[in-house]
C-alpha cells in the first residue's frame, strides 16, 4: 500500500468559468489604478507649474544657457500652456505606438520659451515689465479672446483681452509643437544613420559581425534632467555669483 496521499482533484472548471470572474476583477483593478495615476500626475503637473512660474524670471535670466544645454532645454513642459475653451485646440503632447513600442513626445523648455519670446505671446503689465501668456479662452466679443498672463517680475497673474481669437493662438503653439516632434524624428534618423556606420566600419575591420548589432551602436541624449534639479543648480550658480561680487 502506497504512503504517497492524494490531494482531493479540484472540481474541473469550463475555461469560461475561471477566466471572466478573475478578468473582471482585474480589468475594475486596472481602472483604478489608472485613475489614482492621472490623479496624481495631474497634482505633480499643477506643483511644477507653480514651481516654474514662481522660477519664470530666473529662467529667463538664464534663457540662452537653457537653450545651449540639452538636458535643460528637453524638459517636459506640455502641461504650461493650456485650453479653456472647448473650440481650441492647443496640443503639446503626443503619444503614439510606434512599430509596437509607445513613444511620447512633449513640449520642451527650450521651446515653450521660443514662444514666450513670440510678441503674440506677450502682454503688458501694471508693473511696467511683460508678463506671458499661457492660457486662451473665448471672449464674448466675437473674434477676441481673454488669455491667462503672468508676469515674471511681479508674480501677478491677470486676464487680457486681446483682438485675436483663442484658435489663432493654438495653431502658433501646434505649429512650435510639430517642429519639436520633427526634430526628434530627424534625430532619431541620424543617430540610427551614424550608429549603422560604426557597426558598417567595424564589421570592415574584421570584427565579427555575429557579435555586433546596429543597436547596439546606438546611443542617446544626456541624461534628462528634471525641472526641480535645473532650477536648483541654477539658483546655486546664481548665489555663487553674487557671492563673488560681494
Ligand atoms: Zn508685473
Amino acid at each position: 500500500m502506497s504512503l504517497v496521499t492524494r490531494e482531493p482533484e479540484a472540481p474541473i472548471n469550463t475555461p469560461q468559468q475561471e477566466s471572466i470572474p478573475f478578468v473582471t476583477e482585474a480589468i475594475a483593478q486596472e481602472k483604478k489604478e489608472q485613475k489614482a495615476i492621472l490623479e496624481l500626475q495631474e497634482n505633480r503637473f499643477a506643483r511644477k507649474s507653480k514651481l516654474l512660474f514662481n522660477a519664470l524670471g530666473m529662467l529667463l535670466r538664464h534663457k540662452d544657457e537653457i537653450m545651449e544645454n540639452p538636458s535643460y532645454a528637453n524638459i517636459d513642459v506640455h502641461y504650461i500652456l493650456e485650453n479653456a475653451s472647448d473650440y481650441t485646440n492647443v496640443r503639446t503632447s503626443c503619444e503614439f505606438n510606434f512599430c509596437g513600442a509607445p513613444v511620447s513626445i512633449n513640449l520642451r523648455l527650450a521651446t515653450l520659451l521660443k514662444i514666450w519670446n513670440n510678441e503674440l505671446f506677450k502682454a503688458e503689465c501694471d508693473c511696467g515689465s511683460t508678463a506671458v501668456l499661457y492660457k486662451f479662452k473665448d471672449s464674448t466679443t466675437s473674434g477676441e479672446s481673454v488669455a491667462s498672463a503672468f508676469c515674471p517680475c511681479c508674480k501677478k497673474k491677470f486676464e487680457v483681452t486681446k483682438k485675436t481669437p483663442p484658435s489663432y493662438y493654438a495653431h502658433a503653439i501646434n505649429n512650435f509643437f510639430m517642429d519639436d516632434m520633427t526634430a526628434v524624428v530627424k534625430n532619431f534618423l541620424a543617430k540610427w544613420r551614424l550608429a549603422r556606420k560604426v557597426f558598417q566600419e567595424k564589421i570592415k575591420n574584421g570584427q565579427n559581425g555575429r557579435k555586433l548589432q546596429t543597436t547596439d551602436r546606438l546611443y542617446g541624449d544626456r541624461d534628462l534632467c528634471s525641472l526641480e534639479t535645473m532650477i536648483q543648480e541654477l539658483q546655486l550658480k546664481e548665489f555663487e555669483e553674487a557671492s563673488i561680487r560681494t
